[in-house]
């Protein structure tokens, strides 16, 4: 395996805090909610952007034993430091990859009837029944099996596949808002699915679905709520696990009239202080977050105060207005996630969410991980 690229913290705009007690905590919170299920958890997009190769030991040290990911490039990495784990790749069976999920143990998600037919060959031709989920669509209408489809694979039983079906999945469209009506019907027709392969276990709950008792069935997969960002719109995150901080840079006093950044678009009404730090959008700091004359964008915190960023995002800087934060000057510390500000709370004024924020974050920033 290739070690990834670090940046040391002399070398860093900005340091990224990662704790993976708040993680644990959070996977334990969740284990309790869901308790009953077994409660696995999912580290796609490199653990939705918090380092898959720390996070997901952290993950198994609290007791997941089972993990999702999407891609067969993410199991792999994953593999290297959960030996013992139990791997699914949810983006189904990449078809050229099938001898990587033998070698590395992985478990694919099957969600057409190519996908069945193609891994139960390659399972004859190996003479080894190999572990897979079959994914079933409930209203998601993405990946998975339709339910007609469902019902024809089931109808010879689950020992007529070449494969062993060790699970059988589908994935909630709407769990985050709390009675939206496709959530009873996805939950309905699940059950549905689940008749028609008895004795095998299923996983519906997402991160919403984990405070859904009749999503739980025998395995929930939570992602976002691991990583302390909002997984329903009517409740307040878990603990938060990701801190970005950067020190100014620059601070610069503007006279009212003035305008900063690209495009004149933000006009200072007042003498105002203006403060840069090294962040930007290349950094997954969302340019759509930027503040004009006429709309508000995101805020950081400075010596305790909300700032609201000034114009818009570059590339590698941003920049802040400084003028209610007192006293400050170049090397002062900037808050940008953290001290009450989430990854949902950037994501706001992007139109986005907390997900795309965190799995945007940075590739240039010090990264460390901390056990609080
Ligand atoms: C991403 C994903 C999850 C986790 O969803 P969260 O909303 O992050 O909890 C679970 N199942 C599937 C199939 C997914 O793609």
């Amino acid at each position: 395996m290739t070690a990834a690229f670090t940046v040391s913290a002399e070398e860093a705009g900005a340091r990224l805090t990662v704790d993976l007690g708040a993680i644990a905590r959070n996977y334990r919170a969740l284990a309790a909610m869901t308790h009953g299920a077994e409660c696995a958890a999912v580290v796609k997009a490199d653990a939705y952007g918090t380092g898959i190769e720390t996070t997901a030991p952290a993950l198994a040290d609290a007791g997941a034993r089972t993990f999702f990911v999407a891609h067969v490039s993410e199991a792999r990495r994953l593999r290297a430091v959960v030996p013992a784990a139990t791997i699914y790749v949810l983006n189904g069976l990449f078809a050229e990859a099938l001898d990587i999920y033998a070698r590395h143990d992985l478990r694919p998600v099957l969600g057409s009837r190519e996908e069945i037919e193609r891994f139960g060959a390659f399972c004859r031709t190996t003479g080894r029944r190999s572990p897979a989920a079959i994914h079933v669509d409930t209203g998601m209408n993405r990946l998975g099996l339709d339910m007609a489809e469902a019902a024809l694979i089931a109808e010879p039983g689950p020992q007529a596949l070449a494969f062993e079906p060790a699970l059988l999945m589908s994935h909630l469209a709407c769990a985050d808002d709390p009675g939206h009506p496709l959530t009873a019907r996805q939950i309905d027709r699940f059950a549905q699915v689940r008749a028609l392969f008895p004795g095998i276990a299923g996983s519906l709950a997402n991160s919403a679905g984990c405070t859904l008792p009749a999503t739980h069935h025998d395995l929930a997969r939570p992602g976002i709520a691991l990583y302390g960002g909002r997984y329903r719109a009517d409740r307040e995150p878990l603990e938060a696990v990701v801190r970005l901080e950067a020190p100014l840079i620059r601070v610069r006093d503007v006279r009212a009239g003035d305008t900063v950044g690209y495009g004149a678009t933000w006009t200072a009404t007042r003498p105002s202080r203006i403060g840069i730090v090294s962040v930007g959008y290349a950094d997954g700091y969302i340019r759509a977050t930027s503040a004009s004359d006429t709309r508000t964008g995101a805020s950081v915190r400075v010596a305790g105060r909300a700032c609201p960023l000034a114009g818009r995002v570059s590339m590698d800087l941003l920049a802040i207005d400084l003028t209610d934060a007192g006293a400050v000057k170049p090397g002062d510390p900037v808050t940008l996630i953290g001290d009450g500000i989430g990854v949902d709370d950037i994501a706001q004024p992007a139109g986005t969410i907390g997900y795309e924020v965190l799995t945007s974050l940075g590739r240039r920033y010090h990264r460390r991980y901390i056990q609080d």
